[in-house]
C-alpha cells in the first residue's frame, strides 16, 4: 500500500516537475522568438525609411528642377505679347476641338513660339516631354512636343487644378492622364501676368515613365488623393490606398483627373504585432510586411517602400523546433533525476529492510522461539557480562535455578501441545512479576534460569518463593481442563571469583535438593 502511494507520489511530482519545465521552455521559446522578431523587425523598418528617404529627395529634386521650367518660359516678352491679342478676359473657343486643333496649328503668328517649345521639349536631360501655352480661358494655341508624341493644341484645360492655380497668380502642380494624350504625367504651370491680369499659363509635362527607373522593387508613389500613379510592379499602377481620399471626388473629377471613375483597392490592412505601428498585411502575403512613406504636406507625391518580414515564418518555426528540444532536453532531464531519486529511494528501502532483518535474526539468535525468553546461549553471555560487571564493582548478582515439578505427566495427559501452553504460562507469569533489569532464560526442556543483577542471596531466596507462590496460586487452562502446576527452585549468589557455570551448578544442586525434598519449594546453595 504505502510503496502505492509512493509510487503515484513519485508520479504525481514527476507529472508537476515535466509540466513546469513545458511551461518554462515554452515561456523561453517565445523570449527569444520575439527577441528575433524585434530586432527583425527594427532592421527592415530602418532599411525601408532609408530607402523612402533616398529615393523621395532624389524625385523631388529632379521635379524642383522642372517645376521652374515654366517660370523661365513664361518670362519670354514674345510669349506675353503673343498672350495679350487673346486678352485676358475671353471665353473659351466655341469651336470643336479639332476644328480649334487644325486652326491654331495653321496660325503663322504662332509657328514661331511652337518652334520654340519643340526646340526646349528636345533638348536631353530637361527630363520634360511636353510643354504648351494657353490663353486666358484655358484654351491650349501652342503646344511643343517631340515628334512621336501627340500634339494637343485645341485642348482646354481650364478644369484642371493647375490652370485653376495659375488663374489665380500662383503655380500649379499637379497628377493628372493626359486628356488627349491618355499619358499619366506631372504638370508644372506658371502664370502669365500683364500689368495685373491674367493672360494664360504655360505648362510643362513630365511623363512619369521619367521616374519609373528610380523605383526598385517593394517601392511606389501615390498622388495627393492616394492614387498609385507610379510602381515597380505594373499591377499597382493606378490602384487606390484604403481608406483613398480620391473616394471624396466627384465622379466627373475623378473622370477629369484620371480617366478613369473605378478605382481597385490594394489590400494593405495594418498587421497588429505589437512592435510596431507601421506593420501591415501587404496583400495576399500569409506574412507581414514593414510600411515606410516619405512625403511633405506641401508635395503632392508620398513614396512608399514596404519590405516584406518573410523571415518571421522561419522565426516561428524555429520557435516551434526550440521548443521541442528544450521539451525533450527537459523530458530527459527531469527522467533522470526522478529516476536517480527513485533508485535512490528503493536503495534505502533494501538497506532498511536488510537492517531490519538482520535485527529480527539477531533478536531470534538470542530468543527462545517457543516462550520469547532468552536461549541459553544469550543468558549465559548476559550472565558472563554481569559477572565482570560484579567483580569490578563489588556488586553482588544471583540466580535462581527452575525446574517445572512433574512436567512429563503434564506432557503425558495434556500432549505436547498442553506442555507448550504450560510453558508460555510460566514465562508470562514471571515476566510480570520480574524487574526490566531481570533476565529469564530458558536453558532447555522445562529447565529456566533467572538472572538477578545487583541482588543478593537472601533477597534472590525471597523472590524465588513469591515466584514459586504465584505460580502454584495461577493455574492455567489447557483445553477443556484447568491445572495448577509447580516449581522447584534453586538459589545462588554469585561468590568470586567462580565462573558461571560453577554459579549455575551450584544453583542446580540446590534446585535438586528442593526436588529431593518434595518439589514446589525453594533451597539456597551453600556458598562455595
Ligand atoms: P521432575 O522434574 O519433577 O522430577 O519430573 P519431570 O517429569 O518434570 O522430569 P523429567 O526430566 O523426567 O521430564 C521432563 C519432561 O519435560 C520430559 C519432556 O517430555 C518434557 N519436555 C521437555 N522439553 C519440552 C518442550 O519443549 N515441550 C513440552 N511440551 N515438553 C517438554
Ligand atoms: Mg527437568
Ligand atoms: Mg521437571
Amino acid at each position: 500500500m504505502t510503496s502505492v502511494l509512493q509510487s503515484r507520489w513519485t508520479l504525481a511530482v514527476w507529472v508537476i516537475m515535466v509540466i513546469l519545465w513545458l511551461i518554462a521552455a515554452y515561456f523561453i521559446a517565445g523570449v527569444v522568438a520575439q527577441q528575433r522578431q524585434s530586432q527583425l523587425i527594427h532592421r527592415e523598418q530602418q532599411e525601408a525609411n532609408k530607402s523612402a528617404e533616398i529615393i523621395h529627395t532624389i524625385i523631388h529634386r529632379s521635379l524642383v528642377h522642372i517645376q521652374n521650367l515654366p517660370t523661365l518660359i513664361a518670362s519670354e516678352p514674345s510669349l506675353v505679347s503673343l498672350l495679350s491679342q487673346f486678352g485676358s478676359n475671353i471665353t473659351a473657343s466655341p469651336l470643336p476641338y479639332e476644328e480649334r486643333h487644325r486652326q491654331w496649328r495653321a496660325d503663322p503668328a504662332l509657328s514661331h513660339l511652337v518652334q520654340r517649345l519643340n526646340e526646349i521639349v528636345a533638348v536631353d536631360d530637361i527630363g520634360i516631354n511636353a510643354c504648351w501655352l494657353m490663353n486666358a480661358a484655358g484654351d491650349t494655341v501652342a503646344v511643343g512636343v517631340l515628334p512621336k508624341d501627340t500634339n494637343f493644341t485645341g485642348a482646354n484645360y481650364v478644369d484642371r487644378d493647375y490652370f485653376q492655380a495659375a488663374q489665380r497668380g500662383q503655380k500649379g502642380y499637379q497628377f493628372a492622364v493626359g486628356r488627349v494624350t491618355g499619358v499619366p504625367g506631372l504638370f508644372f504651370v506658371s502664370p502669365v501676368m500683364a500689368q495685373g491680369h491674367f493672360l494664360g499659363a504655360v505648362g510643362v509635362r513630365t511623363n512619369l515613365d521619367n521616374l519609373s527607373h528610380l523605383l526598385g522593387p517593394n517601392m511606389f508613389i501615390t498622388d495627393e488623393y492616394d492614387v498609385i500613379i507610379l510602381a515597380h510592379d505594373p499591377d499597382l499602377k493606378m490602384r487606390s490606398l484604403p481608406d483613398a481620399r480620391v473616394a471624396q471626388l466627384s465622379t466627373e473629377a475623378r473622370e477629369q483627373r484620371y480617366k478613369r471613375r473605378e478605382f481597385t483597392t490594394v489590400m494593405m490592412a495594418p498587421a497588429h504585432l505589437k512592435e510596431s505601428t507601421n506593420l501591415i498585411h501587404w496583400r495576399e502575403n500569409s506574412y507581414p510586411s514593414v510600411l515606410a512613406t516619405q512625403g511633405h504636406p506641401e508635395d503632392i507625391l508620398r513614396v512608399y517602400v514596404y519590405r516584406d518580414l518573410r523571415e518571421i515564418e522561419n522565426i516561428q518555426r524555429d520557435r516551434n523546433w526550440l521548443f521541442a528540444l528544450l521539451s525533450l532536453v527537459g523530458l530527459l532531464s527531469v527522467s533522470l533525476i526522478a529516476g536517480t531519486l527513485i533508485y535512490i529511494r528503493v536503495l534505502i528501502q533494501h538497506s532498511q529492510k536488510l537492517t531490519g532483518l538482520n535485527d529480527e535474526l539477531a533478536r531470534q539468535a538470542r530468543t527462545d522461539a517457543l516462550t520469547g525468553c532468552a536461549n541459553r546461549r544469550s543468558l549465559l553471555t548476559l550472565m558472563d557480562a554481569e559477572r565482570q560487571r560484579a567483580s569490578r564493582y563489588s556488586l553482588p548478582f544471583s540466580v535462581l535455578g527452575m525446574d517445572l515439578d512433574h512436567f512429563k505427566q503434564i506432557n503425558d495427559r495434556y500432549g505436547h501441545a498442553g506442555g507448550d501452553q504450560a510453558l508460555r504460562h510460566f514465562v508470562a507469569l514471571l515476566k510480570e512479576m520480574l524487574r526490566p533489569t531481570d533476565v529469564l532464560g530458558r536453558m532447555g526442556g522445562e529447565e529456566f534460569t533467572l538472572l538477578l543483577p545487583q541482588t543478593r542471596g537472601c533477597d534472590a531466596a525471597l523472590i524465588a518463593e513469591r515466584l514459586r507462590a504465584k505460580l502454584e496460586a495461577s493455574p492455567v487452562s489447557l483445553g477443556t481442563a484447568v491445572i495448577s502446576f509447580t516449581v522447584s527452585v534453586g538459589v545462588a549468589q554469585w561468590e568470586a571469583p567462580e565462573t558461571a557455570e560453577q554459579l549455575l551448578g551450584r544453583a542446580d544442586q540446590a534446585m535438586y535438593a528442593a526436588k529431593q525434598a518434595g518439589r514446589n519449594q525453594v533451597q539456597v546453595a551453600v556458598l562455595v
